[in-house]
C-alpha cells in the first residue's frame, strides 16, 4: 500500500525543533508540489508546543504520542517508523538531518523496508518520478548524483542544504497516530549525559567560532566562547585540541569529527589539515586568522587574516559588541 506522501522526520533539540528540520520542511513542501503529493511532518513523541511549531510550516503533522520515544533511540524510532508504514501505507521518500541521530535510525528503516537511502545529501530534486540527489563522497573530493527508485527513498541531509521556508498562511493539520513500541528491543537505554551542556548545538549553529593548536592553552579558548556569544554562535575545535584532552571530542570538526554547514565559519589557529576541513566544506562563508601566511587554512578561506588570534580576537569582539 502507498500513500502520495513526503515525510520528514522532525528532530527536537533542547525542546525545540533544529533549524535542519524546519530547511528539510521547506524542501518537502515545494518537492511535493511539483509531483502532487503532501509533504507531512513525522513528530515521535514531543509536545504540543512542537506539534504547533511543526504546524507552521508542513500542511500535515503526523504524531506518534508514545511514551517510549519520549527520548530518542535508534532502535525505537525505526521500530515505530515501520508500524507507521505499515498502518498508514508507504510514503514516496522519508527525510531527515543527517546529524548523528538521523544517520543512526534511518538506514535500520531502509533495511527493515529492503529500500534504497542515500546518506548526507546537499541537494533533492525530481528524475521523473524518482528522487535524485547530490552528496559528497571519497571525503568532500567529489560529488555524485543518485536517483532512488524505490518507494519509499530514504535520504539525511546536511544542515545549510535548503532555506527556511516562510510560515504557512494556514496552520497545519495535526494527526494523532497510534504506534505501540514494545519495551524490549534488545536494548535498554540506562542514561543520556549532554558532555557540552548549555553550549549551543554545533551542527545547528548558524555561526561557529572554532579553535585548533594555535590557540596555546585552554584558557585562551575564552576568547572564543566570547566572540561566539556575541555572534550567537558555537564553539567547535580541531583534533589536536580534543587529542590533547582540552575538549571533548563532541565539539571537533573534521573528518572524525562533526560536518558541518554553518553560514560563517571563523578558524583560529587551525592549520588546515585535510582531514579538518572535510567538516566545513559546505560551510558558505569561511574566515581564517593564522599567523602562518602559508598555512593550508587560506586555500579553504573566503577571507584570511595573517597575525597572532590571541591579539586579533579581543579587538574583533569589542567591534562586534557594538
Ligand atoms: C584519520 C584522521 C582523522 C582526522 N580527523 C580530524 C578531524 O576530524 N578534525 C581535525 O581537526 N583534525 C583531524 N585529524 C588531524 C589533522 O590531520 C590535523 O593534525 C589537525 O587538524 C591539526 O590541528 P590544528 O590545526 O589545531 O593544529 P596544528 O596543525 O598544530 O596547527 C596549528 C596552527 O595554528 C597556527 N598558530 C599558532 N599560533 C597561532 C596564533 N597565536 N595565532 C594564529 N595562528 C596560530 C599555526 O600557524 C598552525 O597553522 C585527523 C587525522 C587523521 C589521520
Amino acid at each position: 500500500m502507498n500513500c502520495k506522501e513526503i515525510w520528514v522526520i522532525a528532530e527536537i533539540r533542547q525542546g525545540s525543533l533544529t533549524r535542519t528540520t524546519s530547511q528539510l520542511l521547506g524542501a518537502a513542501r515545494k518537492l511535493a508540489e511539483q509531483q502532487g503529493l503532501h509533504a507531512a511532518a513525522v513528530l515521535l513523541g514531543g509536545e504540543q508546543t512542537q506539534a504547533d511549531e511543526l504546524a507552521r510550516k508542513v500542511p500535515l503533522i503526523l504524531w506518534v504520542k508514545e511514551p517510549r520515544l519520549e527520548t530518542y533511540e535508534a532502535s525505537r524510532y525505526a521500530y515505530a517508523l515501520r508500524q507507521l508504514i505499515e498502518v498508514r501505507g508507504s510514503p514516496v521518500a522519508i527525510l531527515t538531518g543527517a546529524g548523528a541521530a538521523g544517520l543512526e535510525f534511518l538506514p535500520r528503516l531502509s533495511m527493515s523496508c529492503d529500500s534504497a537511502y542515500a546518506s548526507s545529501c546537499v541537494d533533492l530534486w525530481w528524475e521523473g518520478s524518482e528522487l535524485a540527489c547530490r552528496r559528497p563522497v571519497y571525503g568532500g573530493k567529489v560529488y555524485e548524483e543518485l536517483a532512488l527508485s524505490t518507494k519509499p527513498a530514504f535520504f539525511t541531509v546536511r544542515p545549510g542544504a535548503f532555506a527556511v521556508p516562510e510560515n504557512l498562511e494556514t496552520p497545519g493539520k495535526i494527526e494523532a497516530v497510534s504506534v505501540t513500541v514494545p519495551e524490549d528491543l534488545g536494548l535498554d537505554l540506562i542514561e543520556r549525559k549532554r558532555t557540552t551542556a548549555g553550549q549551543k548545538d554545533l551542527s545547528e549553529a548558524a555561526r561557529v567560532v572554532a579553535g585548533g593548536r594555535g590557540m596555546g592553552v585552554p584558557e585562551n579558548f575564552k576568547l572564543l566562547e566570547e566572540l561566539a556569544g556575541v555572534l550567537d554562535g558555537a564553539v567547535g575545535v580541531s583534533r589536536a585540541v580534543v587529542d590533547a584532552g582540552w575538549f571533548p571530542h563532541d565539539i571537533q570538526v573534521g573528518k572524525s569529527g562533526k560536518t558541518i554547514s554553518p553560514e560563517l565559519y571563523i578558524a583560529c589557529g587551525i592549520s588546515g589539515a585535510i582531514h579538518h576541513v572535510l567538516g566545513i566544506n559546505t560551510a558558505k562563508v569561511v574566515v581564517a586568522i593564522n599567523k602562518d601566511p602559508d598555512a593550508a587554512i587560506f586555500k579553504s578561506a573566503d577571507y584570511g587574516i595573517i597575525g597572532d588570534a590571541l591579539e586579533i580576537l579581543p579587538g574583533l569582539i569589542e567591534k562586534l559588541k557594538v
